[in-house]
């Protein structure tokens, strides 16, 4: 059981929630099920260009992505993913394209998942998630890494497939660790990346070596960055972080030294925080609050024990 109570935090951990998408990975090879599935009446479709959707505000305040009925997209589009089916039996597609579609109207705007996954709902933020990932694999895997000739895209957008050797390439998820180490005291570990704007402090984290486990990995990537030994790992949660292709792994783990003694490379800066030191960090704007759809805010209050100030409020 876990040491900490997720009910003391309030934060969700950004593209996580479940979407109520089955994605429906059996469909994806049945080329005659995909082409009734596209012309269906029902079936929509986003365009995913770049990392981008375009997404619009709804009459309730809330935010949604464009979607078109099928016969409204361009047939003719081979970059086509196929992302799953609703509780109602709707389909959604996403179309890769060179760039988004002009503006239906005023309000929709183009955005990133940084920004629409804070403000999409479940269904189209796990929708966005999944065409962005594909997106970014497919753009970086269009020759065969066995032989080197072009790969074409199969499976709905879950393959690529070698004309030359027949060799079938998978999207690929880097593993990455993302922790909070504490120290004997229950202060909490957290350092400055060197290109990270003045004030912002966070979680260490890097990605899991070959021939590694994600235990030794924390370990390792704790005192490469920090120069502190951590013993004890335990596992919170996990988030999809396509950027281009990596599965956050985060966890709590316990420091058995506590010097510092940073890399200057990759940490600029590293501190020891009491909740206290915290507080009155945020209180004088010398750290600002943790931002952003990042599983690090999560892990930082859960050991805070209640909310933390969100960036520009009052505290
Ligand atoms: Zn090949």
């Amino acid at each position: 059981m876990s040491t900490f109570d997720n009910a003391t935090a309030d934060r969700p951990i950004g593209l996580t929630a479940p979407s109520g998408i089955d994605r429906a990975a059996h469909h994806r090879l049945d080329e005659a099920w995909l082409a009734a599935a596209w012309s269906h009446p029902t079936t929509r479709v986003f365009v995913v260009s770049g990392g981008q959707a375009l997404i619009d505000d709804t009459p309730d305040g809330g935010t949604e992505l464009v979607m078109t009925p099928a016969f409204e997209a361009p047939v003719t589009e081979t970059h086509r993913y196929f992302l799953g089916t609703d509780e109602n039996g709707v389909r959604y597609f996403a179309l890769q394209k060179d760039s988004l579609p002009g503006r239906m109207d005023q309000s929709a705007r183009p955005a990133g998942l940084r920004e629409a996954g804070m403000l999409l709902g479940p269904r189209d933020a796990g929708l966005m998630v999944h065409a962005v990932a594909l997106e970014n694999w497919q753009r970086l895997h269009r020759f065969c890494s066995r032989c080197g000739e072009r790969t074409v895209i199969a499976a709905a957008g879950h393959i690529r497939r070698c004309q030359a050797c027949g060799a079938e390439h998978y999207p690929r998820t880097d593993p990455a660790v993302i922790m909070l180490v504490t120290d004997d005291q229950d202060r909490a570990l957290l350092g400055r990346q060197v290109h990270w704007p003045e004030g912002r402090f966070s979680t260490l984290a890097g990605f899991v070596e070959p021939g590694e486990s994600i235990e030794q990995s924390v370990a390792r990537e704790v005192f490469e960055e920090a120069g502190v030994t951590v013993g004890e790992v335990e596992y919170i949660a996990s988030q999809p972080w396509p950027f281009p292709s990596s599965l956050m792994l985060g966890f709590m783990a316990r420091a058995t030294s506590f010097e510092i003694n940073v890399d200057g490379e990759e940490i600029e800066e590293a501190r020891w925080f009491s909740r206290e030191d915290l507080t009155a960090a945020f209180d004088s704007g010398e750290v600002l609050p943790p931002f952003g759809i990042s599983i690090a805010a999560r892990l930082i209050e859960l050991w805070y024990g209640k909310p933390l100030p969100r960036p520009g409020s009052a505290t």
